[in-house]
């Protein structure tokens, strides 16, 4: 048994041969291309340098994160590989880019001709197939296909697109996307295309690439929503209970007593909080799981603790751990419950918590 040390509340296990054997998951998969490593998010809160060495170590040489400042946190752990920032180039940090050897997705004519003015070299083409986030829109794509001097000096790596629903196989947006991602690749100087993220390499053939970019799916969440999630479980979290205490009946427990004994009950507080990412929209909702039996939460969430009925517990005692996440309380069944999704409730995983990693 692992203790939680150093006086931590709560104790998160990240397991880095998982993320790696999905990944290896992931790559059998996708036989059109190599599969990247996408590490925003600080590696979707699971520590953006461990979980990419670990990558690394295993053969993947394509990164993805979402700000220059990101990729400049983990350039150095990996020698040779493409790190790609997913936000594009602020203006002025071309220099930037290419003294770390970082490469820009770019996804605007000013960007584009901000980056071959200031020297050009290799980068990535984002178009906009339907997310009217970031990415070439139309009538940029139109005005490049027209003038594709625009291009001079700039190695296209990969034409990429992120697809709007791609967790849900039925949604018509994943054709349309696909149907005009060809299109926008054919009005473009041939590049090789990056097209899947984590749901899109289980959409089918169609939606292989030349370069597939899964995040969720490396960190144990079911790119398969409704199915038997098919990648390895690569997170646990316990909290410490602090103080085990007997509660009469009518007694309300927590701010505002949004709960009250309806029995003479007894109350485990648990050294974990919203300040952890455990989220206050889990109050009176969803619980921890002990000697794989579960245990309500209930009461508010407050910011350092949380409250569980540990009544039909009588083994539970002060020193104990809680599992909140694990293999019977998955980050997406924690998601359900808070009324949001894996990504989030992995992303909101705090500071404060005895962090080990296995596999390191
Ligand atoms: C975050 C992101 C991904 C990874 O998506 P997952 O659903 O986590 O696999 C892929 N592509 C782009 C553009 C992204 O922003």
């Amino acid at each position: 048994m692992t203790s939680i040390e150093d006086g931590a509340g709560a104790f998160l296990e990240i397991d880095l041969d998982a993320i790696a054997t999905n990944w290896r998951l992931l790559s059998a998969r996708h036989v059109s291309g190599p599969v990247a490593g996408v590490v925003k998010a600080d590696g979707y809160g699971l520590g953006a340098r461990e979980v990419a060495a670990r990558l690394y170590r295993e053969g993947c040489r394509h990164f993805f994160v979402a700000l220059l400042t990101e990729a400049l946190a983990i350039r150095a752990l990996l020698p040779g590989a493409m790190l790609a920032v997913l936000s594009g180039p602020l203006p002025g940090s071309e220099p930037a880019y290419r003294a770390h050897g970082i490469t820009p997705v770019l996804g605007a004519l000013a960007e584009i001709d901000a980056w071959r003015e200031s020297g050009g070299g290799s980068a990535l083409l984002h178009v906009d197939t339907g997310m009217n986030r970031l990415g070439l829109p139309e009538a940029e794509l139109a005005t490049l296909a027209a003038r594709p001097a625009r291009l001079a000096g700039i190695e296209t790596r990969w034409v990429m697109t992120p697809l709007v629903a791609a967790e849900l196989p039925e949604d018509p947006a994943n054709a349309a996307q696909r149907a005009r991602f060809a299109a926008a690749c054919a009005a473009l100087p041939p590049a090789p295309r990056s097209l899947a993220n984590s749901s899109g390499l289980f959409l089918g053939a169609d939606f292989a690439s030349d370069l597939a970019r899964p995040g969720a799916a490396l960190y144990g969440i079911n790119p398969t929503p409704g199915q038997p999630n098919p990648m390895r479980p690569v997170v646990r979290l316990w909290a410490r209970v602090l103080q085990i205490r007997d509660v009469p009946e009518g007694e309300g427990v927590g701010y505002n007593a949004t709960w009250r004994a309806k029995r003479p009950s007894r109350i485990a507080t648990a050294g974990i909080g919203y300040a952890d990412g455990w989220h206050r929209s889990l109050s009176n909702r969803g619980g921890a799981v002990f000697d794989g039996r579960p245990v309500p939460l209930v009461g508010r969430v407050s910011m350092d603790l949380t409250t569980y009925d540990v009544t039909d517990h009588p083994g539970i005692s002060a020193g104990d751990r809680l599992e909140l996440i694990g293999p019977s309380c998955t980050p997406d069944a924690v998601a359900a419950e808070a009324g949001t999704n894996g990504y989030e409730v992995l992303t909101s995983l705090g500071r404060r918590f005895q962090r080990l990693y296995r596999g390191a």
